[in-house]
């Protein structure tokens, strides 16, 4: 069998059960792509060398033989885990995170550490230290982030899967921007041990994968307690999600419309299109499509500024040049240890949110900001939790526009915020939402995105599945990557 950039785990878990290839060649022609087209496209801050992986399972595993990429704010065991960051230029992970661990587990092969802004701070990948992920579909515009590179590498077939983190949609948005399939799940589904944290309470590992099944088949592996994190959810992991994937969709399925979210302004009309499309699209397959209004979707991206600031001035202050990488050698004392490290060793927009987030925690300011950010969280998830009572899911837009030329928001901070604005809600929230692509606006990919209750990922996979095997969105390739 050839691979191609268009393979999906389906498709290679077939061949390889049926001996048709074995995992090595399967490893080794996947190295070879990715050694071909990441020059040019930087998805990857390192591709591991073949003779140092690890196959650790046997065949019956189910993803034995496969591989895929790891965002580096992820940890991986005797690897650099640099969070695209200089400050942990030199950071050589001492243990595997748990999803880390429960891949290798389930037979699959990590293969390389991918690129993504500093700190997952950002949604374009233009954050990142070391160097910026180019979109497969055009070389001139953002893959979207913060899990650029784990984005672009799945979108140009460098691996089948890859695994992201997302505080505020940087799975969604980038596997949107990049036309794949990208699942934030519910908070404390998977564990968070060994993801560097940025903003603790919204903080989540999730999955790309060019479809729904592929994505279904990993992020069921992943799913479950981890005794090493005590804000995960009390599920007995592993779970399937490919056995709801029929094609079909339950039977008198509601799909809430929010009409806030698809009326905001500033959306594409070529974007609107598509969605439209995708609404009759589900009403066809017998979907009862309910009209809402969720209103206070609209203090989101404010509330997400303010909650994710602080709690990554809080997470970030560990990185102070003492006990992990880099130490600013020059200093003469404790304090300017602290300071000239930081200084340096921070980029520019980690600095800025930094200084945020601790004015918006220090005295005389934590109640007018961090507390009553934390109060419109709670009716947000109140306000959602109600939707739920007369519909079984939300359709929301991932993304008002395709993908943004790169350095287009260089100048405009505002608006590279704003690309969270229908992404950041479902974290605050701390429900589950699988994106997935909806067609094209002038060569450059479109999605759309389904959110459930807690927990409801089964459901959502399903829908999103019945609505890909209309379309097939995933043949499609970038030309210059298609052998
Ligand atoms: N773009 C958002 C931010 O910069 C989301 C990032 C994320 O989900 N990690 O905070």
């Amino acid at each position: 069998m050839t691979i191609r950039a268009t393979t999906t785990i389906k498709e290679l878990r077939a061949v390889l059960r049926a001996k048709e290839i074995s995992p090595c060649e399967v490893i080794e022609s996947y190295h070879r792509r990715c050694k071909t087209y990441n020059h040019e496209l930087g998805a990857f801050l390192e591709i591991f060398k073949p003779e140092t992986l690890e196959y650790s399972s046997g065949e019956q595993a189910p993803l034995w033989g496969i591989p895929g990429a790891i965002k580096d704010t992820i940890c991986q065991q005797g690897r650099l885990t640099t969070c695209a960051s200089k400050i942990l230029e030199n950071f050589v992970s001492p243990f595997d995170a748990t999803v880390v661990a429960r891949l290798k587990a389930a037979g699959a092969v990590p293969i390389g550490r991918t690129n993504c802004d500093e700190f997952a701070m950002g949604s374009s990948g233009e954050t990142s230290a070391y160097q910026k992920t180019k979109n497969p579909w055009d070389l001139t515009r953002v893959p979207g982030g913060s899990s650029s590179g784990s984005a672009a590498a799945v979108a140009a077939g460098l691996v089948p899967w890859a695994l992201g983190s997302e505080t505020g949609g940087s799975v969604r948005q980038p596997a949107a921007l990049c036309g794949i399939v990208g699942s934030k799940p519910t908070y404390g589904l998977l564990s968070r041990y060994g993801l560097i944290a940025y903003a603790s309470s919204t903080d989540v590992i999730g999955v790309l994968t060019r479809t729904v099944y592929d994505n279904a088949l990993v992020l069921g592996a992943l799913a479950g307690a981890d005794g090493k994190d005590s804000t995960g959810l009390p599920v007995q992991g592993p779970l399937d999600y490919t056995r709801a994937l029929t094609g079909k969709l339950k039977p008198g399925l509601k799909i809430g419309i929010v009409t806030n979210a698809l009326q905001a302004q500033g959306i594409d009309a070529g974007v609107t299109k598509l969605l439209e499309q995708v609404i009759l699209d589900y009403q066809k397959m017998g979907a009862e499509i309910v009209e809402l209004a969720l209103p206070t979707m609209e203090y989101s991206a404010a509330v997400y500024f303010m909650i994710s600031r602080a709690e990554a001035a809080s997470n970030l202050a560990r990185f102070d040049g003492v006990r992990y990488g880099y130490s600013c050698k020059e200093a003469k004392t404790l304090e300017d240890l602290y300071e000239q490290t930081r200084g340096i060793g921070f980029g520019r927009e980690v600095i800025k949110r930094l200084l945020i987030g601790n004015y918006v925690l220090s005295a005389g300011h934590a109640d007018q900001f961090y507390a009553s950010a934390c109060t419109v969280r709670r009716m947000m998830r109140a306000e959602f939790l109600s939707a739920f009572k007369n519909v079984d899911l939300l359709f929301f837009p991932v993304s008002p526009a395709p993908a943004f030329k790169l350095g287009a928001f260089d100048n405009d901070p505002l608006q590279m915020d704003l690309q969270d604005y229908f992404t950041c809600p479902i974290n605050l929230v701390g429900i589950p939402a699988v994106a997935v692509p909806c067609g094209f606006v002038d060569g450059l990919p479109v999605g759309f995105q389904l959110a459930g209750p807690d927990c409801s990922e089964e459901l959502i996979f399903q829908t999103c599945y019945a609505y890909e095997q209309t379309r097939e969105w995933y043949k499609q390739v970038p030309d210059w990557v298609r052998e």
